[in-house]
């Protein structure tokens, strides 16, 4: 007897976990197959266990740092493993924090590998290679991704490494290469460097966070130079020789090519789709690009098969996956779901500075024919900042001379991944600078740069 469900989601990352527990809100009879951990890459191998690994950089940082704030700190020292460990530890927490989520909500787990047979049809293949199958009237694939890899440097996880074994070393290795400076790439960087290894940051691009506003790249460039990353960025890394001791890395720039020698490369050039074996090639379901094609509700050209999260175009976020998933069933049970405005996804690195953006950058905005008006606010000028010893860095905003639409904000500093929530919020609501500058923000908290920032827009700030 098949197992049967109203819908099966296959995939318990951000995308299909959260999909699972609104769907399950809405009165649907939901299962949800995984072959691996519940969580995902977000919560066992991305977004959690990194952000549990920066903060001990972090507070090793400041230990480090204890005499700036008139304390002694002596001795200051760390357990590699028990930092590996902690993070490990606070990965395994959050997953078993959905298993006890999926029990409250009702929702079924089936523990294998799912692969779509035909609309309504899914079969789940156990680790011991059994089979079971699984029936639902809807079905949404939500299975993520892994690290890309490239020609040049093939992840063996002993000396060219991707992500997860970066974050699970037995030991701190003593030159560390990263290539790629998107987030994980700079993240790693800045852990790496801040517990002591000699770190090299390698961007093909011209500037590192490429993506980011090119105010944002200097001041992440000039940030990571003083604590002594090594960054290259217009550089290629064409080889890596790894039958040595070490690695020998040999990257090509504009000024020639060098060899940099090191025990380790971490791969951080992106990411691939898990779209192998789970059926769309023999449902003929609609590939663009390595991401399968859907409409604004998530429904791919199979009737009844829905995707979403990173295996869909859109930025690959773990917020953007849960927010997909919770439109994808509210379709789904019948409501009626706005799609999401994908001009509102806010992005964030969480390395030291943290750096947080949502909407255009300076020069996208200009590219679009907007007549800009754009205020900037230092760190340097407020004292919050100056209080906690955290002034570099500032905050960015643009918005549109003509209707003062908030067309992007660009932010880069201590805390700043929580400051941009009110950027979003605020976009929304098609809020305006003028109401911004009128909000009345707590005084003193690094908050007040954005009410700043949007004064020196209009010629009105006060702190400068
Ligand atoms: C190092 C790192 C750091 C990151 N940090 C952040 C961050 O700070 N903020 C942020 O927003 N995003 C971050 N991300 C990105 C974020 O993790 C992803 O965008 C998010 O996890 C995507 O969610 P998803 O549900 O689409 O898929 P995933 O989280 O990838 O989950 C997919 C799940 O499907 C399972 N699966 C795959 N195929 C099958 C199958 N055939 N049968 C059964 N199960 C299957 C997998 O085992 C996995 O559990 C980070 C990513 C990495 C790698």
């Amino acid at each position: 007897m098949a197992l049967q469900f109203d819908l099966v989601v296959v995939g318990s990352g951000p995308g299909g976990y959260v999909a699972a527990i609104r769907a399950s809100q809405l009165g649907l009879k939901v299962g949800v197959i995984e072959r691996e951990s519940l969580g995902g890459i977000c919560l066992n191998w991305g977004c959690i266990p990194t952000k549990a690994l920066l903060k001990s950089a972090q507070v090793f940082e400041y230990l480090n740092h204890a005499a700036d704030y008139g304390l002694k700190a002596e001795n200051v020292g760390y357990d590699f493993g028990a930092v590996i460990g902690r993070s490990r530890g606070v990965a395994d927490g959050m997953s078993k924090g959905i298993t006890f989520l999926f029990k409250k909500n009702k929702i079924e787990t089936v523990m294998g590998t799912g692969k779509v047979l035909a609309p309504g049809k899914v079969e789940v293949t156990r680790a011991d290679g059994t089979t079971e199958l699984v029936e639902a009237k809807s079905i949404i694939l939500a299975t993520g991704t892994r690290a890309r890899q490239l020609p040049t440097m093939p992840i063996d996880d002993v000396k060219i490494i991707g992500y997860r074994k970066a974050m699970t070393m037995e030991r701190l290795p003593k030159r560390l290469v990263v290539v790629g400076s998107g987030a994980i790439g700079v993240e790693f960087a800045y852990f790496y460097r801040t517990m002591g290894s000699e770190v090299t940051l390698v961007e093909f691009l011209p500037r590192i966070v490429p993506v980011e506003d090119e105010e944002i790249s200097r001041q992440m460039e000039k940030s990571f130079r003083k604590i002594g990353v090594n960054v290259l960025t217009s550089a290629e890394v064409t080889n890596v020789d790894t039958n040595g001791e070490g690695c020998k890395v040999t990257i090509k720039t504009a000024k020639g090519e060098q060899v940099i020698d090191c025990d380790v490369v971490l791969s951080a050039v992106g990411v691939t789709t898990n779209l192998e074996n789970i059926g769309i090639e023999e449902l003929g379901i609609k590939v663009e690009r390595g991401r399968l094609v859907v409409d604004d509700f998530y429904q791919t050209n199979v009737p009844g098969v829905y995707a979403i999260g990173d295996i869909t175009p859109g930025p690959a976020l773990a917020h953007v996956a849960s927010a997909e998933g919770i439109i994808c069933v509210e379709k789904i049970a019948g409501h009626h779901p706005e799609p999401l405005n994908y001009q509102n996804i806010p992005g964030c690195t969480y390395a030291s500075p943290e750096i947080a953006s949502v909407g255009y950058t300076e020069a996208e905005a200009k590219e679009k024919g907007y007549d800009v008006l754009v205020g900037k606010f230092p760190f340097s000028a407020s004292g919050k900042a100056s209080a906690a010893g955290v002034k570099d860095g500032f905050v960015k905003v643009i918005f549109d001379k003509k209707y003062g639409e908030w067309l992007g904000a660009h932010m880069i500093g201590a805390n700043v991944t929580e400051l941009i929530a009110e950027v979003v919020v605020a976009r929304k609501l098609e809020t305006t600078g003028h109401e911004i500058i009128k909000s009345v923000h707590p005084h003193p908290t690094m908050s007040e740069a954005i009410m700043e920032a949007a004064a020196a827009a209009y010629g009105e700030v006060i702190h400068l």
